[in-house]
């Protein structure tokens, strides 16, 4: 299928505040239904909104940091609607003036190097959540106002992106930024952050471009059903054209549903156009005004944001791209400790920088993200600290222990088996580094298996097996404590002067 996807997402992120949008009523997620309202979210008559300050500085700096310019005065709109989950029968939100406009978010390309680019943003503007309806089995509703009023984000991205791969990787890289930021949890399956995508098709059809009517996909409640959702609406799209050849000229945009269940898009309720909100300035609220201090202040507070810190951790630290993506993508945290495991190590010997900064990367990425997935720990539960792990490491690499001991001992230090030195003269951790010694083992096996050279000499075994098979026996002679680089110079050396044994 020659087409190609035009792709725009509209985002909604719950800010991470104590407090409502417009009155004191708290945000946390998943307690008893109508709890948590006040008077002014549940739209009780003679109540009056009061801005909350954090939340519009969260959405600010959200706004600064995806590089969108700031308006410097901006206004409060009526959005009206009637549904049973907005009992003002409207919504605060932002029309003509929001705090913001432009921006754009850098989406990393896929592993293999394609796709990714720049993602152009219309707008960031603030505004407040609806509650919720629960639809029961015995054909009623019931309607829980805790969400009402939790201060949401929209963020709406022009139609920038080419592939259902490429939505998904802009809005988890969205996300990576906002937590990153510290302004949303973010959690998907709770509902603070939501994603509708906006998506036709491009047909190259003798020299023309034929574009499809435009589809509003809602219920996208997971990155894969982004994806997925995506992928089977350009597919949908294509055959719907092929069948009635509708343009987009045609036909107005049309609202589906995801069913990932069946994982196909069905048609909803006709969206309303702005005309049938009949917007107007909110009259209970005083307009904002962002003045030159208080935007400085804001940036100021961003700090570096994922992408900046990829970048650097390949330049300055000489992580290969997947390395300091994987430790990025971790998030903030898994990132900080990383540096600070790399930092106390260098303290320790600061001679060949990138390599240890990789051996903390690989360490990190490997054991420790292993180690906290499997017990469930978030990595500021995690029970080494960051200096207990670099002093092993540093031990690690001026051959004190090897490497399977440096793993056995942080799975110890893990257990809570006591400190390091106290684990590593218990356990009777060490090398056997000594050259002269492991030669005599290295003969002492050879005498005991005369096979060994045998099979050698006569072809029956290639010398990488025979090498491995002597590595193994060495290892179980010193106890797992052989020095495994040694020990393969010595074997090297020794299969050398025998016949078949150059490899
Ligand atoms: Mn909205």
């Amino acid at each position: 299928m020659d087409y190609t996807l035009i792709i725009g997402l509209e985002i909604h992120v719950q800010l991470q505040t104590e407090s409502k949008m417009f009155s004191a009523s708290g945000t946390d997620f998943g307690l008893p239904p109508n709890t948590q309202t006040d008077p002014v979210s549940l739209g009780l008559p003679g109540t009056l909104p009061v801005m909350n300050r954090r939340a519009f500085e969260l959405a600010l700096k959200t706004a600064v940091a995806l590089n969108a310019e700031i308006a410097p005065f901006t206004k409060w709109d009526r959005k009206n609607y009637y549904y049973p989950d907005l009992p003002k029968n409207y919504q605060i939100s932002q029309y003509d003036l929001p705090f913001s406009r432009g921006g754009w978010l850098e989406v990393p390309p896929r592993k293999d190097g394609t796709g990714g680019g720049r993602c152009r943003l219309v707008r960031v503007h603030l505004e407040e959540d609806t509650g919720k309806l629960i639809h029961g089995n015995g054909g009623w509703s019931e309607v829980d106002l805790n969400r009402a009023g939790i201060p949401l984000l929209e963020i709406v991205t022009e139609p920038d992106l080419r592939s259902a791969q490429d939505a998904r990787a802009c809005l988890e890289e969205l996300r990576l930024t906002l937590r990153y930021l510290g302004v949303s949890d973010c959690e998907m399956q709770e509902g603070s952050l939501r994603c509708d995508a906006n998506v036709n098709i491009h047909i190259e059809r003798e020299g023309k471009t034929i574009a499809t009517p435009i589809v509003e996909i809602k219920n996208l409640n997971s990155f894969r059903s982004v994806e997925r959702a995506i992928e089977y609406e350009g597919q949908r799209q294509y055959r719907a054209w092929l069948a009635d050849g509708l343009t987009i000229k045609d036909a107005p945009k049309q609202t589906r549903g995801w069913d990932d269940e069946e994982g196909v898009t069905k048609p909803q309720r006709e969206k309303e156009t702005a005309a049938d909100y009949r917007y107007f300035p909110e009259p209970d609220l005083v307009p904002v005004v962002v003045d030159a201090a208080w935007l400085e202040r804001v940036r100021g507070s961003i700090g570096e944001l994922p992408r900046a810190r990829r970048e650097r951790f390949e330049r300055e630290h000489q992580l290969s791209a997947y390395d300091a993506g994987v430790l990025v993508e971790q998030g903030k945290e898994v990132a900080d400790y990383y540096e600070a495991v790399g930092e106390a190590l260098l303290a320790r010997d600061g001679s060949a920088p990138g390599e240890v900064r990789k051996l903390a990367a690989n360490w990190v990425t490997q054991d420790v993200l292993r180690i906290a997935k499997e017990r469930k720990l978030e990595i500021g539960q995690f029970p080494v600290a960051a200096e207990v792990l670099a002093e092993l490491l540093h031990r690690v690499r001026t051959r004190q222990v090897n490497t399977n001991q440096g793993r056995e001992i942080l799975s110890k230090l893990v257990e809570g088996e006591g400190t390091l030195e106290a684990i590593i003269a218990a356990g009777g951790y060490g090398m056997v580094t000594d050259r002269g010694a492991l030669a005599k083992t290295i003969e002492e096996i050879l005498a005991a298996n005369p096979k060994a050279l045998e099979d050698l000499k006569n072809g029956k075994k290639k010398p990488e097996a025979v090498k491995g098979w002597l590595r193994g026996q060495v290892m179980k002679a010193t106890g797992g404590k052989a020095d495994a680089v040694l020990v393969g110079e010595l074997l090297e050396a020794r299969l050398a002067s025998e016949p078949g044994g150059s490899g």
